[in-house]
């Protein structure tokens, strides 16, 4: 069964409870339009300022039930196999307990499984293909009488779709509060949610990488989604308001500045984490660049990985979106299935992270 907003809290608290000296519950401090609190439990041996840390998202999107139930499930996962030193297998797809002690002694796992928890009891309970949170739309606005923003929408990154993009590029994102999937909010962070994230990342400049889970394509998709990636062409980014009206088009030679070394490391990782997702049961997700999906503006790893850009004295963060299973809400046996892919993926990330990163 998949877990409910309560269970999930509940088992932030019992595996801190069973592992204090591996894990350290974080709450930031923004309250959703319910009033719920949410939390991250990071998972580590070393100190928050010590040693890097990866953070780790769920349920940003409502309907998508799986990534919750993963982020906790593989939290468990490498407590308890640290604790009682021993590997951990995922199908074919394995690692031992000096790679599990690795990766918990020098680094930090920061899950935060649940971040829009208001979406997932309205899924939940309610409506099951709910996407977006619950806030409504501010009074007096066109659709008021609307509900809900999509919170990988409402990042500060190009937020502001209708200025920042050419007028026919084909942007996955609305200013419309009434549209059901992709509103992007009244402001750029304008939501409680998104600004937990951003809280994060602002709390912890230790963070290097970031995999926003999410359901389905299957696919793992790197930097960037605003446009087609280059590296020959500094100027041509998303900083530069000169390309406001041509950004998102495809094959227009124009594309989102990525350094060539940087891109490098988001491939290698995102190959290894394919591997060891394939390794599972063969499931081939792919890795693609978040453009080819579809354009976006406003989405959570994009801003993760734009922010050295926008303040220099910001870590740089290499952000992943993973589009794991095929459905949203799959029969539980099956989305265990998928669980074990997102775990291995998650897993080969942290293996790899700082020596693919160094190596580059
Ligand atoms: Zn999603």
């Amino acid at each position: 069964m998949y877990l409910n907003v309560a269970e999930i809290e509940s088992a932030i608290t019992s595996l801190h409870d069973a592992y204090p000296d591996t894990s350290e519950i974080i709450t930031p401090p923004h309250l959703t339009h319910e009033g719920r609190t949410t939390r991250l439990l990071r998972v580590g041996t070393r100190q928050i300022d010590e040693v890097p840390g990866i953070l780790l998202l769920g349920g940003i999107h409502a309907r998508e039930w799986m990534p919750p139930d993963a982020l906790v499930s593989l939290a468990a996962d490498v407590l308890e196999a640290h604790d009682l030193a021993t590997g951990l297998g995922y199908g074919s797809s394995t690692f031992t307990a000096a790679q599990v002690t690795q990766v918990v002694e020098n680094l930090n796992l920061l899950f935060f499984p649940c971040v829009n928890p208001d979406g997932r009891a309205f899924s939940q309970t309610t409506s099951a293909t709910w996407r977006k949170n619950r806030r409504p739309a501010p009074a007096g606005s066109t659709g008021s009488s609307c509900i809900g923003v999509d919170l990988n929408r409402n990042f500060d990154f190009l937020w502001d779709h209708t200025s920042k993009f050419a007028p026919d590029a084909d942007v996955h994102t609305s200013s419309t509060p009434c549209n059901p999937q992709v509103y992007r909010g009244p402001a750029p962070a304008s939501e409680p949610e998104t600004r937990n994230v951003v809280w994060v990342l602002d709390t912890y400049p230790k963070i290097q990488w970031m995999a926003d889970v999410h359901s389905a394509v299957p696919v793992i998709l790197h930097n960037w989604g605003s446009d087609q990636n280059q590296s020959t062409t500094p100027a041509d980014n998303f900083r530069n308001p000169s390309l406001d009206t041509v950004r998102g088009r495809p094959d227009d030679g124009i594309g989102e500045f990525i350094p060539e070394r940087d891109l490098k490391i988001a491939v290698e990782l995102a190959e290894r984490m394919n591997d060891a997702i394939r390794a599972v049961r063969g499931v081939d997700y792919g890795v693609e660049a978040a453009y080819g999906l579809y354009p976006t503006s406003g989405t959570s790893d994009d801003y993760a990985y734009s922010r050295h850009l926008t303040n220099p004295a910001a870590t740089k963060v290499i952000g992943y979106t993973i589009e794991c299973g095929d459905s949203f809400q799959p029969v539980f046996s099956e989305a265990e299935q998928v669980i074990q892919e997102v775990s291995a993926a998650l897993l080969a990330l942290a293996l790899n992270a700082p020596e693919v990163t160094d190596g580059a």
